[in-house]
């Protein structure tokens, strides 16, 4: 039998081919050379080689795996997972007003750490602090890299070296690699459990209070809820315990509620105005999740706490970037006026959506596929994720796929633009609710493609 790979040609003869001329003048030559390469050790390595005269369909390959290797890694995704603030997807998509201000800022210089009236040198942590005051009520506030930073400083500049109380309900893991024991042994704090994983009393908490207690620490149930013979202690009574040994109580609220999200059928989770005003000495928060805006991390509290947060070493190391910044602040900005953020706030309008308008365009979607193609639209829940509202489930609607799913998936996932879904039952459910309404036309696409591949 002959070995077909044995014939293979050689990459010079293959960088001769007329068929490669126009790949070779539009890129550079070493990216035309290596694509060459890989697609020799694909045949090597057990690939169908093309027939040897074939001059097209190698031209083809390498044309392919030049494409493939200037796509860039991080891409954007279609999301139709139904979970709105999708961790690996990026969390919040932000609104048009943080997208220019990202431009305005980085396209130039800014006063990012210049102090305009002063002609002196000025400090990046009082961008947003106005803001973040008069919308949280808060007397100051410290914006860092993200949720995860803005607990372990905050831990660090009150109990390094000293104790932090906190419940045995409140030991949780939040996200692949946030576990409030380990992040509370690396900001020095030594954690002093308290109460039972289910039920938690306010004399647990005043028993474990000792001139060695640097706070009491608050874990927000971000991405759980137990139920059934529970009990814990609110921030305000914590605050009342905590305040005549002067210890202060830090709360890790995680989502960043900026405003009540009743109106669109979600209750139940405090607002940063909320935790705030139970008197915490600091509330952390994430900018990416229900807030809307950019991954940040934001304190909020007393002037004494967040002044002593400034001047913590470790501050410079968690410092937050000018575009985050700029985005942010354009984000904060929007909910001066809370009909605008329901609007503008992308996470916020797709909460919002009403299941009808879904449906409906779950119905052109699918009515837009191919007619051999097993389609239906189902009624699906879909989530808010990112830590808030665990157990909400908001009707939404999703273009169903019936046939081989895994590979139909596969598809989709390796796609230009790729769509993330997930498979319930044996069937691909495509779920609208984070799918932005311009997409429809991309998505219809993307289907369009993988079930004809
Ligand atoms: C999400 C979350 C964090 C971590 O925030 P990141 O922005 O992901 O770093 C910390 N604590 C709570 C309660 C959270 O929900």
């Amino acid at each position: 039998m002959t070995d077909p790979r044995r014939a293979l040609p050689s990459v010079n003869a293959l960088l001769e081919l007329p068929e490669l001329r126009q790949l070779l003048g539009s890129h550079p030559r070493d990216l035309v050379v290596n694509a060459v390469r890989s697609v020799l050790d694909d045949v090597r390595a057990g690939a169908s080689a093309p027939a040897s005269g074939d001059a097209a369909e190698w031209a083809r390959r390498i044309a392919a795996a030049v494409a493939l290797a200037e796509r860039p890694s991080l891409r954007p995704v279609l999301n139709a997972t139904g979970v709105v603030l999708h961790t690996n997807l990026g969390r919040a998509p932000l609104p048009e007003a943080a997208l220019a201000a990202m431009r305005r800022a980085a396209e130039g210089y800014s006063n990012l750490e210049y102090d305009l009236g002063a002609g002196a040198r000025g400090s990046r942590y009082m961008h947003c602090v106005g803001l973040l005051r008069e919308l949280t009520g808060a007397e100051d506030a410290i914006v860092v890299n993200n949720g995860a930073a803005a607990v372990t400083l905050a831990l660090n500049t009150l109990a390094d070296g000293r104790e932090a109380v906190l419940s045995r309900g409140e030991l949780v893991e939040i996200g692949g690699s946030f576990r409030v024991p380990e992040i509370m042994a690396k900001s020095g704090a030594r954690l002093v459990e308290v109460g039972t994983t289910n039920r938690t009393h306010p004399a647990d908490y005043a028993g474990a209070i000792t001139p060695r207690t640097g706070a009491i620490v608050k874990v927000h149930r971000s991405n759980f809820s137990i139920d059934g013979f529970v009990a814990d202690v609110d921030v305000a009574e914590l605050v009342k315990l905590a305040a005549p040994h002067g210890v202060p109580v830090l709360h890790d609220l995680g989502s960043g509620l900026m405003i009540p999200l009743d109106r669109i059928g979600l209750t139940g989770e405090p607002t940063v105005r909320d935790a705030v005003r139970a008197g915490a000495t600091l509330v952390a928060m994430s900018g990416d999740k229900l807030l809307g805006g950019p991954q940040a991390g934001l304190l909020v509290g007393s002037a004494e706490a967040i002044a002593a947060v400034r001047q913590n070493p470790l501050t410079r190391a968690f410092r937050v970037d000018k575009l985050t910044l700029a985005a942010l602040e354009a984000t904060l900005a929007i909910y001066r006026e809370p009909d605008r953020a329901f609007a503008e706030i992308p996470a916020l309008r797709m909460l919002g959506a009403s299941v009808e308008s879904i449906a409906g365009r779950a119905e052109a979607i699918r009515a837009a596929l191919p007619a051999h193609a097993d389609a239906r639209v189902v009624r699906t829940d879909a989530t808010v994720g990112g830590g808030a509202f665990p157990l909400a489930k908001i009707p939404s609607a999703a273009v169903s796929l019936g046939g081989d799913v895994r590979a139909i998936d596969a598809r989709l996932r390796a796609g230009d633009l790729p769509v993330v879904a997930r498979i319930r039952d044996d069937r691909l459910l495509l779920d609208l609710r984070a799918v932005p309404e311009r997409d429809d036309r991309a998505l219809t696409d993307a289907i369009t493609r993988a079930l004809t591949a």
